[in-house]
């Protein structure tokens, strides 16, 4: 087993992305949950290990590893950007809570055979697709139920 370090350090390489140590935490922290982290919560995770770096060096970082294809850039309804990493560059989803804008990873296989679509109906080439499902989480979706029925008792 390699050292995780060096993992993300080979990543790094093999999209051409400068490395930096900066770089590094960056791409861990995005890779290391499944909560899809903003800006905000991968700088706040990071700022005592990294005491000079900014904020917008943290944005900066996410846009190099975006554009790099290292990470991808989520369009959920929130204010601000939501990033994920993609193990082994295996596909998934993501359910977005429309009440907490929580985003939980499904996978479901079956949808790979869209980009096959795209190729043979419409000829393009290199295709990516993402799918967002928005609606109300468990917890949501419980507690909105809860106050409904409260309020039919008062
Ligand atoms: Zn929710
Ligand atoms: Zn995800």
């Amino acid at each position: 087993m390699k050292k995780r370090s060096e993992q993300l350090v080979e990543i790094l390489k093999r999209h051409n992305a400068r490395v930096t140590e900066q770089r590094i935490a960056v791409l861990d922290a995005v890779m290391r949950t499944n909560v899809h982290p903003t800006a905000a919560e991968i700088y706040d995770q990071l700022k005592d290990r990294f005491p000079s770096m900014s904020l917008a060096t943290v944005y900066n970082n996410l846009r190099v590893l975006t554009s790099e294809k290292v990470i991808v850039e989520l369009r959920t309804s929130g204010d601000s950007s939501r990033y994920d990493y993609f193990e082994n560059g295996e596909q998934h989803y993501h359910a977005v809570c429309r009440s907490c804008g929580k985003v939980v990873d499904f996978s479901y296989p079956e949808l790979t055979d869209v980009e096959l679509a795209a190729a043979r109906l419409v000829h393009f080439h290199e295709t990516s697709h993402q799918l967002e499902v928005y609606g109300l989480c468990d917890a949501c979706y419980q507690k909105s139920h809860e106050s409904n029925r409260l309020q039919a008792l008062s």
